[in-house]
C-alpha cells in the first residue's frame, strides 16, 4: 500500500520507517527541511521516563516504547539513548514521586527508593530539604532527539523512501486520500497520516479550537566545574514540587538542560524563536532554589519550541487519534510524545494499512490501560 505522511517530525519519520519495514510505500512531505529544526522533535534531548502518576496506561506504553526503540537502534546501527535513570524527588511538596511509585507497583515495574543521604550522594549538586527522598527508575533518561530524527531521515533516504522537503501541504481531501501542496502539486495514497505537531490548527482549521499551539522554552546551562562530573554521571530529574523543573544530564556530548512544564503560553509556531529579554534568567530563577551554588552556573542558551495541547473540553494529555475517510490525524503531542516516537510509528503504520483496527489504535494511543500495542 502507499501511505502519504504529512509532517517529518519523529512521528512522521518513525511511521515511514515502520511502513518501509512492513514493505509498504511511504511518501513524506514537510514544509521545511527534513528534519526541521523548528519541529518539536529537534532538540539535543527529550526525556523518556516511566513516571506517569495516575496513568498506568501510558506507563505501560513506555515499556512498549523501549522495545520499539531497540528495533529502531538495530536498523539505525546506533543507540541514541543513555539509561541514566530518572530520579523523581519526593518530600518536596508535590505528589509526583509517591503517585508514580503507586503506578509502578500497579504495573509491576521495579524501582529504587532512596533516602535523603542516598539522593545527596548521587546528586551532590542539589540543595535538598530534610524531607527529601528519591524514586529512581530505570530504564529512563535522555533520548538524543536531533540524532534520532537525523538518523531516521538518513536511514529512510538510504532505503529510497521519498522525503519531500520544503513542500507544504495546504489542503487534504480525506475521502480521496489526496493532498494538495502549496507549490500546486498533488499526491494521493491508500492512506494519509497527518502528524504536523503544533501546526495542526493551520492545516486543519476545525482542530484550531480544541488543540492549541503552545510556546515552550528550554535552557542549557554550564555547571560549576566542581559539580560537572556529578552532573554527567547523575540521573535525569523531575524535581517533584508543584510546577518544578525537570533536568537532563549532560551526557554523550549533550548539554545540561532544564525546562519547566508550566512555562507555556499559546503562540504561533511560525513566529520568532528568539527568547524574550530576561526569559532565560526568569526560568533559571525557578531552578535556582533546587541547586547548591546557583550563582556559579552560566546560562548558555535558551531555545523556544512549540507543541500542541488540548483546550477544554479535552483538557487532558492523552493523544488524539482520529480517522476520516483515508486520513488519520495524530495530535495533542504535548510535552510527552517523543518517547513514544518509534512505537507510535509502528502502530500508525499498522492502522494506516488496516492491519490494526483503527478504534483499537485510537484507544491504545489515548493511554487506555486495557489496550496493548499490536
Ligand atoms: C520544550 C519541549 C520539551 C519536551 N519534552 C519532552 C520530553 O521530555 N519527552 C517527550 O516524550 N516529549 C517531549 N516533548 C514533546 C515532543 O517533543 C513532541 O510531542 C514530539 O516531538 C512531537 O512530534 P511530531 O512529529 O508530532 O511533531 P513535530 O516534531 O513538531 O513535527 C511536525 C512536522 O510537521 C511539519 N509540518 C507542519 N505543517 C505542515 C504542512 N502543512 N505541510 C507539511 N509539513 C508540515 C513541521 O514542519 C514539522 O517538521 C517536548 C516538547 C517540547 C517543545
Amino acid at each position: 500500500m502507499k501511505v502519504v505522511i504529512v509532517g517529518a517530525g519523529v512521528i512522521g519519520l518513525s511511521t515511514a520507517w515502520a511502513l518501509n519495514r512492513l514493505g509498504h510505500e511511504a511518501v513524506v512531505y514537510d514544509q521545511g527541511m527534513i528534519p526541521n529544526p523548528r519541529s518539536a522533535s529537534f532538540d539535543q534531548h527529550r526525556m523518556i521516563r516511566l513516571l506517569y502518576p495516575g496513568n498506568p496506561g501510558y506507563a505501560r506504553m513506555v515499556l512498549e516504547g523501549f522495545e520499539a526503540w531497540e528495533r529502531l537502534w538495530a536498523d539505525l546501527g546506533a543507540r541514541h539513548f543513555v539509561d541514566s535513570g530518572v530520579l523523581a524527588l519526593g518530600g518536596m511538596g508535590g505528589e509526583l514521586a509517591s503517585d508514580s511509585r503507586d503506578v509502578l507497583n500497579q504495573i509491576g515495574h521495579p524501582y529504587e527508593t532512596l533516602d535523603r543521604q542516598e539522593v545527596e550522594a548521587l546528586c551532590p549538586y542539589l540543595a535538598l530539604p530534610e524531607t527529601a527522598w528519591g524514586l529512581l527508575v530505570r530504564p529512563g533518561g535522555p533520548l538524543f532527539a536531533d540524532r534520532i530524527v537525523t538518523g531516521l531521515a538518513n536511514h529512510l533516504e538510504g532505503r529510497s523512501v521519498a522525503l519531500n522537503e520544503e513542500r507544504k501541504v495546504v489542503a487534504i481531501d480525506p475521502m480521496a486520500g489526496e493532498i494538495q501542496l502549496e507549490d500546486g502539486g498533488r499526491d494521493s495514497g491508500d492512506a494519509v497520516v497527518i502528524c504536523v505537531g503544533a501546526w495542526i490548527g493551520k492545516l486543519l482549521p476545525h482542530y484550531a479550537g480544541g488543540l492549541i499551539a503552545q510556546r515552550q522554552a528550554v535552557c542549557y546551562l554550564e555547571p560549576p566545574a566542581r559539580f560537572a562530573a556529578a552532573w554527567r554521571a547523575g540521573p535525569a530529574h523531575d524535581l517533584g514540587a508543584q510546577g518544578a523543573p525537570y533536568l537532563l544530564p549532560p551526557v554523550d556530548g549533550t548539554g545540561l538542560k532544564f525546562g519547566l512544564g508550566p512555562h507555556l503560553r499559546p503562540g504561533d509556531a511560525d513566529a520568532t524563536r528568539e527568547p524574550e529579554p530576561g526569559e532565560a534568567e526568569g526560568l533559571f530563577a525557578k531552578l535556582a532554589p533546587f541547586l547548591k551554588a546557583p550563582e556559579d552556573y552560566r546560562i548558555k542558551e535558551a531555545r523556544i519550541c512549540f507543541y500542541t495541547t488540548a483546550s477544554t473540553p479535552r483538557s487532558d494529555d492523552s493523544f488524539l487519534a482520529e480517522r476520516q475517510g483515508r486520513c488519520i490525524v495524530i495530535s495533542n503531542c504535548s510535552g510527552h510524545m517523543f518517547k513514544f516516537g518509534a512505537v507510535l510509528g509502528e502502530q500508525l503504520a499498522l492502522a494506516a494499512t488496516e492491519a490494526l483496527e483503527f478504534s483499537a489504535f485510537a484507544r491504545w494511543a489515548a493511554g487506555d490501560p486495557q489496550a496493548t500495542a499490536a
